[in-house]
């Protein structure tokens, strides 16, 4: 991981060895299942929506350490948003992995991630938790795979 800072790779190495908001959720009324067959990751995200808010968020799958950190901190950032909230975030997160944007200054911890946007299979790793709680929130059932994702 040498395209990330030192700081950058700090985040990402504990939350890969401490994922937060690990394991299945109960209550969950939505989830979906992503899949990206570059590198191998796969990711379950359960979302317990209420009224339009994320109320709570897990997610559980085995994968590298960008695509199970970015799972982590994607669960820290939406927790309690609305869900045009989270659709906003992940606009802004979407533009600065894949390089269209390079401001970082409202993403937070998700930030991090900046360093995978000059490297495509990395830019996969990290968005396949995004691309999933999206199908989640859409409601389809079939596995999300990146390569069905135009990035
Ligand atoms: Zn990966």
């Amino acid at each position: 991981m040498s395209y990330l800072n030192e700081l950058y790779q700090e985040v990402i190495l504990d939350h890969n060895k401490r994922p937060r908001n690990f394991g299945e959720l109960e209550q969950a009324n939505r989830h979906a299942d992503g899949y990206n067959p570059l590198c191998g990751d796969r990711v379950t995200v359960f979302l317990k929506v209420q009224a339009d808010v994320v109320e709570d968020i897990r997610f559980k799958g085995v994968g590298c350490a960008i695509s199970t950190a970015s799972a982590s901190l994607m669960t820290e950032a939406l927790k309690g948003k609305t869900i045009a909230e989270v659709v906003a975030v992940f606009a802004r997160f979407h533009s600065v992995v894949t390089g269209r944007s390079t401001d970082t200054s409202d993403l937070g911890k998700l930030a991090v991630f900046q360093g995978v946007s000059e490297y495509p299979v990395r830019v996969k790793c990290a968005t396949l938790a995004w691309h999933t709680l999206q199908a989640a929130l859409d409601g389809k059932a079939d596995t999300v795979s990146t390569e069905q994702a135009t990035d």
